[in-house]
């Protein structure tokens, strides 16, 4: 009978590891998100070739990954997607519906971690914190189930850093352009080490480096399309030189450089020595947010050798901080969690005269689009607004019409919002306008469908979200950066999502499509935490849910297809 018993213990294993569905079962001691800004699903492919066994691949190879993981909102902008990831909850949970936004409750146009009453240590004229982020994070519900846990979080960018963290973090650090080095704000407790970060990772060991091409031909893609913007104090080609620290371009042309991944990691591993993370029972958790990624690829596009190029050293300086993480913590010890707050679209005059077909791209111009708004009004109803303005806020994907407009033409907020919304979709670049009242009411015009009309509501935060909502066409772009983001098109939704190492299923794809929102759930369900109603599902990482399932899971408790 024992013989029996063992030897079907034994085939069950041997099948479930043939299948690949081993799973780690220690308590991971520690949980890394790491959110490469502005990275696309795509890299991932595309790179592989020139990506070590050690770095990306790895994590995918022996860890769960889903291919198709996609943001269901339009606003895909750095703050949205950072406060996304670790709450599992949209904009109209969270209240960051973008990078900036008019908060009506404090009549203040605010960054979305903008905290008059938390100054920036060394920079004390600006003052950060989550005030604004209306959820807790994962790192909060971590300290209330675990007495002891410790919760930090990095990135070159404040926004990154803070909103990842939550509410109630312990030490939160960026770079600050102002006091060149890493700080933080009177909101959190003063990390002990503040100074010494500094010390131990400088921010002058970068002085007059060269950032030279390396990749082979056969891979490496052209480095001369004339519709990049130049690199810092520099021009669009390689190599790029870091100069002096004198010079005014020091630090944002070695931020935007590998150097500037480098100096992110170094700080990193210096935080995980110094807060001893990892090293007892209790599960800390690190959010890092890379965010030289995103400065490169606003500079160059996706499509360049630049953003070929970082990725390379991306793969290499990730390969080592698993070899360090496999050090200090032990390897099956602790999980990673890679992903991005937001993809990113072609340079539009690249799009337009790449192939045979010219393709209908370009870019818009925020001051003049508002102008031509307010000569279409004021021809429109024969009243000229002056010296005010029809629109009081214009912040992409939405606007706010002015209050004192509506007073002194006479006319009804509902007929002015018709009417621009009516007017915008006949503008070059524009494909969808309406107003925020249509969409609350669940309204699906002309030219709408209801997945869209959701990802328009996930964006809507009352207070925040103005009177009319709208979009550009595929391959358009507002303003002047090289390459942006903000659409809910593929190119700005659908990022990476793997998770890797401890409580982790080796060598498994998640099966269907997924949501940045479900990390926070997936992580909470490792943990055994629970948590309260949010936008995103915990994911089945092993990848045996049948597709079917999922469906029908989504479509039974997904607030995303179908409200509650
Ligand atoms: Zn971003």
């Amino acid at each position: 009978m024992k013989f029996t018993i063992s030897l079907i213990i034994s085939i069950v294993l041997f099948s479930l590891q043939s299948f690949g569905f081993t799973t780690t079962s220690k308590r991971t001691k520690l949980i890394v998100v790491i959110s490469y800004d502005q990275m696309r699903a795509d890299y991932l492919e595309r790179f592989s070739p020139i990506f070590s066994q050690d770095g990306f691949r790895k994590l995918e190879s022996q860890g769960s990954s889903s291919p198709l993981c996609f943001y269901n909102h339009v606003s895909n902008m750095t703050c949205p997607g950072h406060a996304i990831i670790l709450t599992g909850c949209y904009p109209s949970k969270t209240g960051i519906i973008t990078n900036d936004f008019f908060d009506t409750p404090s009549s203040c146009f605010c960054y979305c971690v903008e905290d008059k009453k938390s100054p920036v240590i060394g920079n004390e004229k600006q003052g950060r914190s989550p005030l604004l982020m209306k959820t807790p994070a994962l790192g909060d519900y971590i300290k209330k189930k675990f007495k002891g846990s410790k919760i930090d979080a990095i990135a070159l960018k404040d926004r990154a850093a803070i909103l990842m963290a939550g509410q109630k973090p312990d030490n939160v650090v960026w770079f600050d352009w102002k006091s060149k080095g890493f700080t933080t704000s009177t909101y959190y407790k003063k990390p002990t080490w503040i100074q010494s970060i500094n010390q131990s990772v400088p921010f002058n060991a970068y002085v007059n480096q060269n950032w030279e091409a390396e990749i082979p031909s056969p891979f490496a893609v052209e480095d001369n399309s004339i519709y990049e913007q130049p690199f810092p104090g520099g021009d669009i080609t390689f190599p790029h030189s870091i100069p002096n620290i004198e010079d005014k371009n020091y630090a944002e042309a070695f931020l935007s450089s590998p150097y500037g991944i480098e100096y992110l990691f170094n700080a990193s591993k210096f935080i995980i020595e110094q807060d001893k993370l990892g090293k007892d029972n209790k599960p800390d958790l690190l959010a890092i947010g890379v965010s030289t990624t995103d400065f490169v690829g606003h500079l160059f596009g996706p499509d360049s050798r630049e953003v070929q190029e970082l990725y390379v050293h991306c793969d290499r300086i990730l390969a080592d901080f698993i070899k360090y993480l496999d050090t200090t913590i032990g390897p099956d010890s602790y999980t990673i969690v890679i992903t991005s707050d937001h993809g990113v679209s072609p340079i539009p005059e690249f799009a337009k005269n790449v192939g045979t077909m010219p393709l209908d791209a370009g870019r818009i111009d925020e001051n003049s689009f508002v102008e031509s708004i307010n000569t279409y009004l004021n021809n429109t109803f024969k009243k000229l607004i002056v010296p005010s303005s029809w629109i009081s806020v214009f912040e992409p994907p939405s606007l706010f019409i002015n209050d004192s407009a509506i007073y002194i033409s006479g006319i009804s907020k509902t007929e002015i919002a018709d009417s621009i919304a009516a007017f915008m979709i006949r503008q070059q670049g524009i494909s969808h306008a309406t107003s925020t009242d249509n969409l609350n009411a669940g309204m699906i015009l002309p030219g709408w469908d209801k997945d869209l009309v959701q990802k328009f509501r996930n964006d809507i935060f009352p207070g925040r979200t103005g009177d009319i909502m709208f979009m550009v066409k595929p391959y358009w772009i507002w303003g002047s950066k090289a390459a942006t983001h903000g659409t809910p098109y593929d190119y700005d939704t659908h990022v990476p999502l793997i998770f890797y190492g401890a409580g982790i299923p080796k060598n498994t794809v998640i099966k269907g499509s997924t949501d940045p929102a479900d990390i926070f759930p997936t992580l909470c369900k490792i943990l055994g935490i629970s948590y309260d109603y949010i936008h995103g599902n915990p994911l089945d990482l092993t990848g045996k849910t049948s597709k079917d399932q999922q469906y029908q899971d989504l479509i039974l408790k997904n607030p995303r297809i179908k409200n509650k």
